[in-house]
């Protein structure tokens, strides 16, 4: 009777036992479900620049896929860099939805007084010092909540964030072929799930070099916006042919404009003040960061203050409106020229018919905004919106957690589908 019951006890545990296992796969089986779903639902943003590409291109030359991509997607009339409209200041500020005085690379160049050290961007040590680099750009966001980041050449993913890089990145390499870029950033998209990323940010040169060698009413800047225009077609239909493709959000943009400079106006500092008057001289035309000896900066200001074509700020003294002047990197005085006029510290041969770094109020200096992809309207114009808006609008497509900025997610909900 005792071993019956014993026996029976037995038999009832071991039943418990297989309800349970059962109970725990059933568990497993639907987490596991739940996750692959939601894996599903992580949508994926590819950010190309294509550095300077003016905001009226389009309508001076040939654009047909660009054209295209508005019609199915959204356009904004234009994207509006931050001051100075140079390359390393608005690539960050897109990135991290900051004022460069809010994240600190101030200049393409520029001098850090705390850390005694340089930053330029052909200095490969000073690239890849996090030291530099403040705020959060969108791929350490996305990274720190699990979704896997690539960058081809974006500025600041050389180098780790607070700790973190995207998982693919790449060093800076000026001539390597754009097709090669984008079969790289197709076949990222082309891994198993585990290890595709989910938001990519990539880079193209063009047609940057071209502008500032011909400026922007050229056959040559006219052929250049033809090629890069046939590029995003050869992209775009690439990226439709996966089968992830309708998961895919693409936005097409750029870091700043392109004005025309001439000759004739060209403005030397070098002929005002003397060079040993100055301790840095940071930056390139036309806009410059300048720290000049305590005995001689009452007389630099007011020298400088007079030269025609040539404005010279006080530390701390720029308009609101620009938003830049108060980080220690930009030094005493911030110099800026007038539209259209050159500014130099020496004087040397001024072959270049292409400028930018001028104010952001200046509408040549405007970069454009196309995006197209479940997130986005169709045929949707926008109104004008600044370039530290990207951040947010990334992150709210790739539902992330957003890290405080100087943008506002509201000044570009209008172009979403369904938020
Ligand atoms: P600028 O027209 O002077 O503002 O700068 C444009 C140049 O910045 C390009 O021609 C590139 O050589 C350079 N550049 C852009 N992105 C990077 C990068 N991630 N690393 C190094 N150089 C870069
Ligand atoms: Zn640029
Ligand atoms: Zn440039």
């Amino acid at each position: 009777m005792r071993l019956l019951s014993l026996k029976y006890m037995a038999m009832k545990k071991t039943g418990i036992l297989i309800s349970l296992i059962l109970v725990i796969l059933v568990l497993v089986f639907g987490v596991y479900n739940f996750y692959k779903e939601k894996e599903k639902e992580k949508p994926y943003v590819i950010v190309l620049s294509m550095d300077a590409f003016r905001w009226d291109y389009p309508d001076m030359y040939d654009t047909p896929n660009l054209d295209s991509i508005a019609k199915y997607g959204v356009k904004a009339k234009s994207l509006k860099p931050c001051f100075p409209t140079k390359t390393f200041p608005n690539h960050y500020s897109m990135a991290t939805g900051l004022y460069p005085d809010n994240h600190g690379i101030v200049q393409n160049s520029f001098y850090d007084p705390d850390l005694d050290k340089h930053y330029s961007i052909g200095n490969r040590d000073a690239v890849a010092n996090p030291e530099f680099y403040g705020g959060e750009p969108i791929w350490v966001t996305a990274e720190k909540q699990g979704l896997t980041s690539a960058s081809y050449f974006w500025v600041g993913t050389e180098t780790k964030i607070q700790d973190i890089q995207p998982k693919y990145w790449k060093k800076y390499d000026h001539n390597f072929p754009f097709e090669q870029r984008i079969d790289s950033v197709i076949a990222w998209l082309q891994l198993p799930e585990e290890e595709r990323p989910h938001l990519i940010m990539w880079y193209m040169n063009e047609p940057d070099d071209v502008g500032h060698a011909y400026g922007s009413n050229a056959s040559e800047t006219e052929r250049k916006i033809n090629y890069l225009d046939s590029l995003v077609g050869v992209f775009a239909q690439k990226i439709s042919s996966l089968p992830i493709a309708n998961e895919i959000n693409l936005i097409f943009t750029s870091d700043h404009g392109m004005g025309n400079i001439s000759d004739e106006r060209n403005i030397v500092i070098k002929d005002y003040i003397q060079e040993e008057w100055v301790n840095e001289v940071q930056g390139s035309n036309p806009t410059y960061n300048m720290d000049i000896k305590t005995e001689f900066k009452d007389t630099t200001y007011t020298i400088l203050s007079k030269v025609p074509h040539l404005k010279i700020w006080k530390h701390g003294e720029l308009p609101e409106r620009l938003h830049y002047g108060n980080n220690l990197r930009t030094l005493d005085f911030v110099l800026a020229s007038d539209s259209a006029w050159s500014l130099h510290w020496k004087r040397r041969n001024f072959n270049y018919k292409g400028a930018h770094g001028y104010d952001n109020d200046n509408k040549d200096m405007h970069a454009i905004f196309y995006g197209i992809g479940p997130a986005f309207k169709n045929n949707h114009i926008h109104p004008t919106f600044n370039n530290i808006d990207l951040y947010s609008l990334i992150a709210n497509i790739l539902n992330l957690q957003p890290a405080e900025t100087d943008g506002d997610l509201n000044n570009v909900s209008d172009m979403f589908r369904n938020k």
